[in-house]
Formats: C-alpha cells, structure tokens, sequence
C-alpha cells in the first residue's frame, strides 16, 4: 500500500490517518501539537519529527490545516521540493479559493499533480470515514486522489478545475448559514403566532418551505429528528466554523463582483452570536440570540 505523509492531525485530520491506516497504509504524521501526535500514534501513524521527514518518500500526501496561511507555509517549505513529483497532494483544509488555486499552480509548475479536496461532514465522519469530498484539480490529479480520499469518506465529487472544491464548498456553506438562520427565524415567529413547533415542522417538510436545516437538522429541540439542538447544541458543527466559511464565501463574492446580501446578512448574525459567546456551540444554537433579539424590539 503506498506511504502516505499526514500533516495536521487535529479533530478531523486524526480520525481521517486513521482510516487511511485501517486501509493498510503506512501513514507518516506531523503535527506541530504534541497531543495529536501522540493521538496519532495511538491510531497507528508513525509520528515524523518534521513535516519534510513526513513527506520525503511519502506516494501521497494530506493537509488538513486551519487555514490558508498555513497550507501555503507547509507546501512552499516542506511538501514542494521535498515530497517526490511522482506523489499526489491533496489538501483537504477548508481555504480560501485563491490560495488554493495559487498552491496548486505552484505545485503543478513543480511537475506535482495536486487537489484541493474540502470536507463535508464534521468530526464524526471523520472518524467514521463518511466524509464527502468535493474535488478540485485537473483529471489526472482527481484521478489520483480518488482511491485515498474513498478510504476516508463514502462520497467524492469532481466539482472541477483547481479550487473548484474550494468554491463548491464555500457556496455550500454560505447556503447552509443562511438558511439555517432563516429557520431559525422562520420557528421564532411561528411560535410567536401561536402554532405549535411540531405541528408547523410537519407542515412545512410537506410544504415548500422544507430544506435540511429544518427538516434533518431542526434547530429546535424536541421536533423533527434528533440533532444537536437536543444535546444543548454540543457536538455537531461548531458556530465559529460556519462563521469562518461565511467569511470565505464573502471574500470571494467580493473577490468576483457577485451580490450576495444573504450570505452577508448570516455572516454578521453569526459573527454577533460568536462575540455573545455562541462560538463553540452548534451553529443551530443561534435560534437562541434570534428569539432574544427578536423579544429584546
Ligand atoms: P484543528 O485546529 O483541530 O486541527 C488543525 C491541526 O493543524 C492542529 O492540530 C494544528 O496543530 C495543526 N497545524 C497547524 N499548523 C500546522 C503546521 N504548520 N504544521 C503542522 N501542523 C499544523 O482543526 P480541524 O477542526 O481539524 O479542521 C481542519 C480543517 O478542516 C479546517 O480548515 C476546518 O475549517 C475544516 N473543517 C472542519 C470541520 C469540523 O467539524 N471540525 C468540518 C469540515 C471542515
């Protein structure tokens, strides 16, 4: 099975090594973070004393960092010119386009085939291999990816060029916010009115209003399926993430002229639930301030 050099073993990139080791790989990790690295070894990685030492000699290569700042610094000075040219590079982080597209031209202009390959699904499928990946990158470098990034998730798209699985993601997300927060809203003035939450779910997942914010991820404990709203709004995907992905999606609207006003309107409402304290909560939880806010007029 061929090695594969892991960099970032965080709460995603940890459950995703280890399913690449389940696979039989041997997987190479570093991490600047002493706790993941010992996570890792527990998972089965061997543990690299640098990022260069994790990649060298590495057949495929995994990021999964923060943010754009630090996928660039890991390629430009470990990974590239280090890794062999024969290796696939797939950075699966959630990063702004732009960076994304400049890293892998750097890499291909290095002979390298590399994609950007961001993740849908939280911790959980991390660990249980039920990521999606969306996919950006040429046919040759998709066409590499893809074994690697089917033993870490049950659904991988080809969303397009270089960054194309940057943008897909972010306009996913961008969806995802603001029509949670438009559910949120929408179950505030419902009972307001007078309706039953219940009986208005049950309407309205017959009716055209129905999305997956309501219907698979009710914010509201105690209607519709079980969701992190029924655990006090613990688990599921953090506020402060959804807020960083609204502020990928409007640097790139403004990046290409595109008019986005709801995008705009979830970002400040989730950038207001954050400074209130709502940012390690489930993004559901800002039902929470929008039902304050709405009784504080
Ligand atoms: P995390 O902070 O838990 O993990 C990131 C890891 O990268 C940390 O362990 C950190 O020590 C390490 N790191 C940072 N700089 C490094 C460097 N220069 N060299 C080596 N290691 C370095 O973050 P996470 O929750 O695992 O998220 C990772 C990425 O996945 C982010 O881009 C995030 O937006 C995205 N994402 C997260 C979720 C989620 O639910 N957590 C879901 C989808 C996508």
């Amino acid at each position: 099975m061929p090695r594969v050099g892991f960099i970032g073993l965080g709460n995603m990139g940890s459950g995703m090594a280890a399913n690449l080791v389940k696979a039989g790989h041997e997987v190479r990790a570093f991490d600047l973070s002493e706790d993941a690295l010992v996570r890792a070894e527990q998972n089965g990685c061997t543990r690299a004393a640098s990022a260069v030492e994790a990649v060298e000699d590495a057949e495929a290569v995994v990021t999964m960092l923060p943010a754009g700042k630090h996928v660039r610094e890991v390629y430009e000075t470990s990974i590239l010119g280090t890794a062999p040219s024969s290796a696939i590079l797939m950075d699966c982080s959630t990063i702004d386009v732009a960076t994304a597209r400049e890293v892998i031209g750097k890499a291909e202009a290095a002979d390298y085939r590399m994609a950007d390959a961001p993740v849908s699904g939280g911790i959980a499928a991390a660990e249980a291999g039920t990521l999606t990946f969306m996919v950006g990158g040429n046919d040759k470098a998709f066409a590499a990816a893809r074994p690697f990034l089917e033993q870490m998730g049950k659904t991988v798209i080809h969303a397009g060029g270089p960054g194309a699985g940057q943008a897909a993601k972010i306009c996913n997300n961008m969806l995802l916010g603001a029509s949670m927060a438009e559910t949120c809203e929408t179950f505030v003035l419902a009972q307001k009115l007078g309706l039953d939450p219940q009986t208005f779910f049950d309407i309205a997942a017959k009716a055209s209003g129905q999305c997956w914010s309501m219907t698979t991820y009710c914010p509201l404990p105690g209607v519709g399926p079980v969701t992190p709203a029924d655990r006090d709004y613990e688990g599921g995907f953090a506020a402060a993430l959804m807020l960083k992905d609204l502020k990928l999606a409007m640097e790139a609207a403004e990046s290409v002229n595109a008019y986005t006003p709801m995008g705009a309107e979830a970002e400040t409402l989730y950038a207001r639930f954050a400074e209130r304290g709502g940012a390690g909560k489930d993004f559901s939880a800002i039902i929470k301030m929008i039902d304050d806010s709405w009784t504080a007029r």
